[in-house]
């Protein structure tokens, strides 16, 4: 069995790679024909081959603004911390990374919300919130709040995780559409923690609506204008978890079948304005179909949420945190992660959340799999585990024998991790949905179309082709 730390660290550094494999420094993330990106994937040499790595595979804003999310939560999450010191925190972490958005294609609404926020205000409440925004529906609250997932993961967690998605999430999109899919982005991580079967998580984010509905109208803040906007994501959801026979959570999702232009289609017809995954409601929907799909399969994964004509970063975002914890790195080709930009803070915000999140329980022996090993095994921790070496991203401040049960827990299972891999790549042939896209000779990073990241992208989704314009935006109670 995968241990806990794994997973939060796969969840933390997949969630990056997902995000750079959808981006493709731009062009794949505005590519609007999922077809051209798998022909272009297979001149790369197909997923195997490829090193996500600078410049060629830079993280977009979603990773950025992911990062700042965690790195507020590690700060000011403790035990004694108040709601509020974190807001401020999330909204100074904000801030702070608009500063490293070049080239990262960042969304309008966030650009602008960020803008007008004030964390030096006395009370948070008059810093960190924002007027009601009728177009404050885009993906972009829920791109960033997977972390908020990791570091509430448990049932009785839900009011924090409830509370801090929702407050972040509306800190720039002030919409239900908006924040509500930051908490779907944040619920969907936390069950895949607790190992909830993922046919269940679409009811259960039915069942958690009411709750998140009467914490808006408990906050007394614009509650007329986000109650009037409400149903939108509470339908289209439903909707979606009808047609999939999943509204009860108990039956398994039937295989689609479909194929890349008729996925590209499907995701369409989710979408708000044409542009799957653009939205607070179909980012995080888009990532789900793409798990119940694929299963412990990272390449099939990639293709339905990283490689599609939708907005594929924030969906392959999603998606890769959630595939990182449940199954760690399984399947997941080294060169698609390890040289990954912002690699090691990724990896030191996963160990800070499973800290927060599990440390002191653990250090008591309270739950979690450390008791399940062995007395053997933990023999071995305290000759072979060491402290973390010179420049380690983990903090050293925490080099206790936490510390070194997490570095040993981390060795084992890498050693499991390549068998798992070679099993799952004799199996990959048998599976019912076979990956097409990465049979094809092997083609260098030299000689394949790798874009530099001295070519042109969108420094702005506003800068990008009309269509894809209305990314971050949503008017309230406009049909679809
Ligand atoms: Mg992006």
């Amino acid at each position: 069995m995968l241990s806990l730390p794994l997973r939060y660290e796969a969840a933390m550094v997949l969630s990056g790679a997902g995000d750079a494999l959808g981006y493709k420094n731009g062009s794949w993330e505005f590519c609007h024909n999922g077809k051209d990106i798998l022909k272009e994937l297979k001149s790369l040499g197909g997923i195997k081959a490829l090193n996500v790595k600078l410049p060629e595979w830079m993280v977009s804003d979603d990773t950025v603004m992911h990062l700042a999310t965690a790195e507020a939560l590690t700060e000011k999450s403790g035990k004694n911390c108040d709601k509020g010191e974190l807001y401020k925190t999330i909204a100074e972490k904000y801030k702070a990374c608009m500063k490293d958005m070049g080239g990262r294609a960042p969304g309008m609404t966030c650009s602008n919300s960020v803008h007008d926020l004030k964390p030096n205000r006395s009370k948070w409440e008059d810093g960190c919130r924002i007027d009601f925004n009728h177009r404050g529906g885009g993906c972009g609250a829920a791109m960033r709040a997977m972390c908020i997932g990791l570091r509430y993961p448990r049932e009785e967690d839900l009011p924090d995780l409830l509370a801090v998605s929702i407050e972040s999430g509306r800190m720039t999109h002030h919409h239900p559409t908006g924040y509500l899919g930051s908490l779907a982005a944040a619920l969907f991580t936390a069950y895949a923690i607790q190992g909830i079967p993922p046919k269940k998580w679409g009811a259960g984010l039915m069942g958690v609506l009411p709750q998140a509905k009467k914490y808006i109208i408990e906050q007394d803040f614009y509650v007329k204008e986000n109650l009037e906007a409400w149903d939108y994501f509470e339908d289209r959801w439903r909707k979606y978890l009808k047609k999939k026979e999943l509204l009860d959570g108990t039956k398994d999702p039937k295989p689609d079948k479909l194929k890349e232009d008729e996925r590209d289609k499907f995701y369409k017809e989710l979408s708000f304005s044409g542009w799957g995954g653009s939205s607070g409601h179909d980012a995080p929907m888009i990532a789900y179909d793409a798990i119940l799909q694929s299963g412990k399969k990272w390449k099939e994964l990639c293709k339905r949420a990283m490689f599609h004509g939708g907005d594929s970063d924030s969906t392959g975002v999603i998606a890769a945190c959630c595939y990182g914890a449940m199954y760690g790195y399984e399947g997941v080709p080294e060169g698609n992660y390890k040289n990954l930009e912002y690699h090691d803070r990724l990896v030191k915000q996963s160990y800070l959340l499973y800290e927060l999140a599990y440390g002191s329980e653990h250090k008591e022996g309270v739950s979690g799999e450390k008791e399940q090993r062995t007395e053997e095994e933990k023999g071995k921790t305290k000759t072979q585990g060491k402290p973390m070496d010179e420049g380690d991203p983990v903090n050293k401040d925490n080099n206790s024998s936490n510390t070194e049960d997490y570095q040993s827990q981390k060795d084992d299972d890498q050693v499991k991790k390549s068998k798992v891999d070679d099993e799952q790549d004799e199996n990959q042939s048998e599976e019912k949905y076979e990956v097409q896209i990465e049979k094809d000779e092997v083609q260098s990073e030299e000689t394949g179309k790798v874009q530099s990241a001295n070519d042109e992208v969108p420094s702005q989704k506003d800068e990008i082709p009309v269509d894809t314009e209305q990314k971050a935006t949503l008017e309230e109670g406009t049909p679809v």
